[in-house]
């Protein structure tokens, strides 16, 4: 499932994205001495704490081995015929470079020469890859509302070069593949891994925005965008980025931290010495205590709870066991008692909740398979509390499909999300 903002370890890397099932973590403690360890000989220091973070790549590797992954990308366009930046579409790709330009110039990385890049492709994301290249697909220029959400798009992908996220997901890899940690491969772990690196990247970016003169609750309003459109799917996967509510509150919660700095249109006068020391965090340089997890993560905390790198990981990875398997459990027990065409593209669905807990903020989804095997995902939002015994009807609406045609598809209706009240 295709989320926004997704980085381009996914896109460069898919290697590190092994979809398996978690079945422990133990072993991650000794993995994160192990890790210290490699620390030692191939740390440097991070640009946004001072602490240390992983790397075995120096930044001029980095960028070398970063933009090739870009250039390679180009490259296939080019012989698909695509067009690219103003050739593809003059006006966006102004609006890019000028609000990239805003952004950059505020960032950690002001000093190097960076260069946006807008690609022939209609979904929603942007990615950088660890080089000075910020790739932006045209789906995304379409479906953002202004400029300040553009804002916080650009600052959330150089962030993730600023807490060197692609590199030190390549050494991390590298680290528990010596250390022979089956936790560390596993999906659950990689998830909650890159789970924090979103988190990261989000609250870095939200800072930037602001200090730019960007509205820095642009990045919530994005994300309450999505959950109205596409619901959380808790139940269904573990999550490689925070699913949409959650994500929509901690980014309020950082955009109300930072929100002091933001001057409307204007960058703030004292832009560079907040990136050292501002409401999220203070350039420090205590060292990494082996097996209780470090490096940027360590600087989170004030809104956002302990996110230390390994810990948070391991906590992180255990709480979405926890929350699918209690979602899976809920799912079985809210079954469908009734269909109802209401138009050509439309129908409503009447399920039963027959577990013993009311429940609120209810999403139900539906998965439908064409004949093909492509699966397309939908969800409605339920309102209300709905009481153990209670029906509740939700209705789905597909312009792309008529309902008829349903007949011939396999359709399969879940509990999407919803928090159980007792
Ligand atoms: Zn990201």
């Amino acid at each position: 499932m295709r989320s926004p903002f997704m980085n381009s370890v996914v896109k460069i890397f898919p290697l590190f994205m092994s979809v398996a099932f978690l079945s422990g973590c133990e072993s991650l403690q000794s993995v994160d001495r192990g890790l210290y360890s490699a620390a030692e000989a191939v740390s440097e220091r991070d640009l946004v704490t001072g602490q240390r973070t992983l790397s075995m790549a120096s930044r001029g590797q980095q960028i070398a081995q970063g933009n090739a992954a870009v250039e390679q990308i180009l490259a296939e366009q080019k012989k698909a015929g695509k067009k690219t930046n103003a050739a593809l579409d003059e006006k966006a790709y102004q609006r890019v470079v000028r609000v990239f330009d805003r952004i950059h110039r505020v960032s950690h990385l002001a000093n190097e020469r960076w260069l946006p890049v807008l690609i022939d492709d209609p979904s929603f994301n942007a990615f950088t890859t660890g080089g000075t290249y910020i790739v932006v697909h045209s789906g995304l220029m379409k479906d953002l509302k202004d400029d300040a959400e553009l804002a916080a798009v650009l600052g959330h992908e150089i962030a993730h070069t600023v807490a060197n996220h692609v590199f030190e997901r390549q050494t991390h890899q590298t680290a528990a593949l010596i250390a022979g940690s089956e936790a560390a491969r596993q999906g659950g772990y990689q998830a909650a891994f890159t789970h924090e690196s979103e988190i990261e990247a989000d609250k870095i970016g939200i800072l930037y925005a602001a200090l730019a003169g960007f509205d820095p609750y642009a990045a919530s309003r994005i994300w309450e965008r999505q959950y109205k459109k596409e619901g959380s799917a808790k139940g269904l996967f573990f999550h490689s980025h925070p699913v949409n509510p959650e994500r929509a509150l901690l980014t309020r919660n950082v955009a109300n931290q930072v929100k002091q700095y933001y001057h409307d249109g204007q960058q703030n006068p004292e832009a560079a010495a907040l990136l050292d020391n501002n409401a999220l965090w203070r350039k420090g340089s205590e060292s990494v205590e082996a097996g209780s997890g470090g490096g940027l993560s360590a600087i989170l905390g004030t809104a956002l709870g302990a996110y230390a790198q390994h810990q948070g990981t391991k906590q992180e990875a255990s709480r979405q066991a926890q929350q699918i398997q209690m979602m899976q459990a809920l799912d079985k027990q809210v079954v469908v008692v009734g269909e109802k065409v209401i138009d050509q593209h439309s129908w409503q669905v009447v399920w039963e909740n027959r577990s013993n807990v009311s429940l609120k903020d209810v999403v139900m989804g539906v998965l439908i398979k064409d004949s093909t095997g492509k699966v397309s995902r939908y969800v409605t939002h339920v309102a209300g509390n709905i009481k153990p015994a209670a029906r509740f009807a939700g209705s789905f609406t597909l312009p792309d499909l008529k309902v008829a045609q349903l007949q011939q598809m396999q359709v399969k209706y879940y509990l999407d999300d919803a928090t159980p009240v007792r």
